[in-house]
């Protein structure tokens, strides 16, 4: 039987999952293990493995000598051995960075050792899969012993993998006490659960959301940080996925890998994921929390009248991480550049802007020299928006009665030239 490193039955690679925190971490209650583990179960899953076993070193140093670090040890005993000690076979290690396994060269030469002892071995971290064979596999985790350059790297990956975790673990956000439950975050406040209740049952049922921030008003309800609620707030309130106990982790509903179904929060909900779902749909995409992400509600609630020509018309055509296109607004912002006075910028991912004259000039060509024949403005028109004769709102309307919206392609990074075909209309 060929060996192609996979376990029969699920076709998934049986990997070892090491873990380890330094005897200096503030909460030696074993979290972070724990977290380290659930990573590596999450770098396994997404590179075709599974975790077959588990070794965790609480507390333990991997910088000095002599230091004693029993589950590295058993580690490397059933890797050499080939299986763990229920008989499970393991192809591999898995593990948020090298320098949980090794900060000295005895311990990378014992663990490479090990690591290889057998064919077809590999090694999994957050990053993907490396071939602890070849030559750049083995160079790579000598680079990691440098440990002083990549101390500060590794330092804030691993933050923002255990900020992860956390989530993952169904562990309330951080920072102010979210309205609707109490300063543990996990209990109900008996108060402003019940308002939250009956303003996502009254939207449901058709209520303007600003009538409901009204009656907040008039009974002297207040935000967690002392604002006085307005639509927006009470929207963000009201379309946050914690209301029926679904974990967000940076605007996006988290899930559970294996599964795919969203991630429980350990508190108690205000109302069900069927009621969440119903509020959501009766706002647009761009109000929901979801959308516009984490980020402090605005406490002073009237939009802003469009200041620039595009704003909003111009979608961003950024690619996100599982694939989708971003097609969050892009908002006309100030820029510093001559030629660019102001640009366009999407807020919700940050990976796409394009110089503001150069979409407004984009728009103007569509508008009066590429739209269809039968939707386009009389020439007359387009000597007086020439001419400068028409308002700002005269001419959006103008633009949005032949154009939907723009998608933007992301810019090449450091080109400058102006590529007009990174502007693609989605015509009405
Ligand atoms: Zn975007």
């Amino acid at each position: 039987m060929g060996d192609l490193g996979t376990d029969a039955p699920t076709g998934l690679i049986p990997v070892a999952s090491y873990a380890r925190t330094s005897e200096d971490i503030r909460q030696r209650d074993g979290h972070g293990v724990r977290y380290q583990l659930r990573i590596n179960e999450r770098a396994a899953h997404q590179n075709g493995c599974v975790v077959a076993a588990e070794y965790g070193d609480n507390g333990r140093s991997a910088s000095k000598a002599g230091a004693e670090r029993p589950e590295f040890d058993r580690l490397l005993g059933d890797l050499a051995r080939g299986y763990t000690d229920d008989g499970q076979r393991i192809a591999g290690v898995v593990c948020v960075a090298d320098d949980r396994l090794y900060r000295r060269a005895e311990d990378l030469a014992r663990f490479f050792a090990a690591l290889t002892s057998r064919p077809g071995r590999i090694y999994v971290d957050p990053q993907g899969v490396r071939d602890p064979y070849s030559q750049e596999g083995l160079l790579a985790a000598v680079r990691s012993l440098d440990a002083a350059v990549a101390e500060t790297r590794i330092r804030s990956r691993r933050l923002s993998d255990w900020h992860w975790a956390r989530a993952v673990e169904g562990v309330p956000h951080s920072g102010p006490r979210p309205f609707g439950w109490q300063q543990d975050r996990i209990t109900v406040h008996p108060v402003e659960a019940t308002l939250v209740e009956k303003a996502v049952g009254d939207r449901v049922g058709g209520k303007a959301v600003r009538a409901i921030a009204h009656e907040w008003r008039d009974l002297g309800v207040t935000g967690t940080r002392g604002g006085r609620p307005n639509a927006a707030t009470v929207t963000q309130i009201m379309t946050a996925p914690r209301v029926c106990g679904y974990r967000a982790n940076k605007g996006e509903l988290l899930l559970v890998p294996q599964t795919g179904q969203p991630v429980l929060g350990l508190w108690e909900p205000i109302v069900t994921p069927d009621q969440w779902r119903a509020v959501c749909s009766t706002f647009s995409a761009g109000s929901l929390y979801l959308h516009r992400g984490s980020g402090a509600p605005r406490l002073h609630g009237k939009r802003a009248a469009p200041r620039y020509l595009a704003g909003g018309i111009l979608r961003c055509g950024a690619k996100r991480h599982d694939g989708t296109v971003c097609h969050g607004p892009l908002c006309g912002q100030k820029a510093r550049s001559k030629k660019s006075p102001y640009s366009y910028v999407c807020r919700d991912c940050g990976r796409c802007s394009i110089s503001g004259p150069l979409a407004d000039q984009v728009l103007e060509r569509l508008v009066f020299s590429e739209s269809p024949r039968q939707a386009r403005p009389p020439e007359s028109v387009h000597r007086r928006w020439c001419a400068g004769e028409l308002s700002l709102e005269e001419r959006r309307r103008l633009i949005t009665s032949v154009i939907t919206c723009c998608v933007v392609r992301p810019g090449v990074k450091g080109n400058h030239s102006w590529d007009c075909s990174r502007v693609e209309p989605v015509w009405r």
